[in-house]
């Protein structure tokens, strides 16, 4: 097949033009999409090839796809480079005997050979599992065994956290360094031996399987989702709607892409729309991101509200610095008002929140880069997308109820299944809806307000209480650094609001200050919001060092740090680290 012929989509045309939301979400329908690509006429695509080769194709081979950054380390990669390596890997993996559907794991840092793997497994038709580089070997285990992981892309360092001989299905081993090792190839010594010849690129159909993401892990076991190469339709049209992505950006996601966030919008949606990448090696610091943010020139930047909390504790740094952003984002927990107005004192931007999960594929609702922001909400369903507040039952609620958030079925990046678990997809739908497992409410507009999880939700004396409300009122306060709001059960009113709080710096623990933080809450918000019980933790449990927060451990009163170890496990679709 000639590649023209299979490739799927145009660039820049704006057939898609978000220039007013109202009208356009009356008339957008996903169909409509279908026959302005050219893979109407051919049924085959390959995600990879619409990433890389094609701007090559296009004459765009000399621009630069990739800045890499690790302390003062600085390199860069123009698509013809990665087109070059892609092939090299995936012609290596292919003459290997990688096949179609092939399960390939990658387990590497936030580093260019990465971002290549992943590329080159998709680009050969294999389904690529990225794991993030701090899982330890419990949790490489679980997921690689899970998937009879075949081939496994990693280097010597990593190698040592997999427990290879409890990996039956484990055929290969490569390794991204120039060494000799007794269990794993070297690709660079490979590459050395052998020339690319033929086609590399496999033609794949839409609905074919591309890549496996775990969930975060926040409510229970990690789910393994596997998602489609039609993920590319709606990663593609976000990247131009929501990250606004234009020809001369220079684009920064901090997500690992063993995360969903960090492979849809660290590598697919950007590099669909051909913008210029960042990655930064190394874990988080805030001294160096602002480094990375100024030295690279970013202008769109997608980050975690954990990130811009840990910034905000370094705010008096930012004046050093002359940065070029024009427009940032954040995703994968609720976004404290308190983050938005740092925002605009110190960066001079607004952040726009976007929610979405590893198994919708891409962004759902969203604050589009145009429209009026309401600070407490993830903004508004994209166009294509028809969002609801439904009670138990299915029914809509009234503006303002809270109920569980609920999403029309049939969006292009819907995942493809559950890995293995057919009973936990169906378990995702009730009739047409697809349940979040989110409460939330919206107001008359249709912004949509985040409450917590369907777990999460408080009720004290018959009043539902969602924690997130109280925690952002409790981090208004100047001596709460942190907070995590849960419901105790109470004798008397069922449950009890329960704050834990982790004090910012120069707070000591007493009665007054316990006191006064109930009475602020009481105040601003409610009385039956105030947390009738406040208890100081050094640290809040997260689902990584810098995750998302672990309600449900604080609620079986597990992993909780008094002053004594601090936690390890998943993380969030955001981790900074
Ligand atoms: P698990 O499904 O394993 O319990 P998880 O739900 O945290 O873990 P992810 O798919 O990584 O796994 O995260 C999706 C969830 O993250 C959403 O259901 C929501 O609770 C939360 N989330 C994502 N974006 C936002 C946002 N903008 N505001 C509030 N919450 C968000
Ligand atoms: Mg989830």
């Amino acid at each position: 097949m000639k590649l023209r012929e299979a490739s799927a989509l145009k660039q820049g045309e704006g057939a898609f033009n978000l220039s007013n939301y109202e009208e356009v979400s009356k008339q957008f329908s996903w169909d409509t999409i279908h026959p302005q690509f050219s893979w109407h006429r051919t049924n085959k695509v390959n995600m990879a090839y619409e990433c890389i080769d094609r701007h090559v194709e296009d004459g765009y081979g000399e621009k630069i796809a990739l800045i890499y950054m690790n302390g003062h380390f600085k390199e860069t990669h123009t698509f013809s480079n990665l087109k070059k390596k892609t092939d090299e890997w995936g012609y290596l993996l292919k003459s290997q005997g990688v096949k179609k559907g092939d399960r390939v794991f990658v387990f590497l840092p936030k580093h260019p050979d990465c971002y290549i793997a992943v590329l080159a497994a998709i680009k050969i038709g294999a389904i690529v599992g990225p794991l993030f580089e701090a899982f330890m070997e419990e949790a490489i285990f679980d997921r690689m065994y899970d998937c009879e992981a075949s081939v496994l892309i990693t280097n010597e360092e990593l190698l040592q956290r997999v427990p290879v001989s409890k990996l039956p299905h484990l055929q290969s081993i490569y390794i991204t360094d120039n060494i000799e090792h007794p269990i794993a190839k070297s690709i660079p010594k490979l590459v050395e031996e052998v020339s690319v010849n033929g086609e590399i690129v496999e033609w794949v159909d839409l609905n074919d399987g591309m890549i496996i993401h775990y969930t975060s892990g926040s409510t229970g076991k990690p789910k393994g989702v596997l998602h489609a190469h039609r993920v590319m339709i709606q990663q593609y049209q976000t990247g131009q709607w929501v990250l606004d992505l234009k020809e001369d950006d220079v684009y920064w996601c901090t997500a690992h892409p063993g995360w969903v966030t960090g492979s849809s919008y660290g590598i697919f949606a950007p590099w669909l729309n051909r913008a210029t990448i960042v990655v930064h090696g190394g874990r988080f610091d805030a001294k160096e991101w602002f480094e990375v943010l100024e030295r690279t020139g970013v202008t769109v930047w997608y980050s975690a509200p954990t990130a811009f909390r840990l910034l905000m504790d370094k705010s008096d740094l930012i004046p050093d610095y002359s940065f070029s952003l024009r427009h940032i984002l954040s995703v994968g927990e609720p976004l404290n008002p308190e983050v938005i107005t740092w925002g605009v004192e110190k960066l001079n931007l607004q952040i726009h929140d976007t929610w979405w999960m590893t198994e919708t594929g891409a962004q759902l609702i969203v604050n589009l880069p145009s429209a009026k922001i309401k600070p407490g909400s993830m903004g508004r369903p994209i166009p294509g997308i028809k969002a609801a507040i439904i009670d138990e039952e299915g029914n809509t609620v009234h503006p303002y109820e809270l109920g569980l958030l609920a999403i029309k079925k049939g969006w292009p990046s819907m995942m493809k299944e559950i890995w293995k678990n057919e009973e936990k997809y169906h378990s995702y739908f009730v009739g047409d809806w697809y349940i979040s497992g989110d409460l939330a409410y919206m107001d008359e507009e249709g912004y949509i307000f985040f409450q917590g999880r369907n777990d999460d939700m408080i009720n004290s004396s018959g009043e539902r209480i969602g924690p997130f409300e109280v925690e952002s009122k409790l981090i208004e306060h100047q001596a709460v650094l942190e907070a995590a709001v849960i419901g105790k059960p109470d004798r008397v009113r069922g449950e009890i609001v329960k704050a834990f709080i982790v004090l910012a710096e120069g707070y000591e623990e007493t009665e007054e200050l316990k006191k006064e933080i109930q009475t602020f809450v009481r105040n601003k918000l409610s009385a039956h919001a105030m947390p009738r019980e406040i208890e100081i933790l050094r640290e809040l449990p997260k689902t990584q060092i810098s995750g998302k927060i672990l309600r449900r451990a604080l609620r079986e009163d597990k992993d909780v740090d008094r002053g004594t170890d601090t936690v390890d496990g998943g993380t969030g679709p955001t981790s900074v680290a």
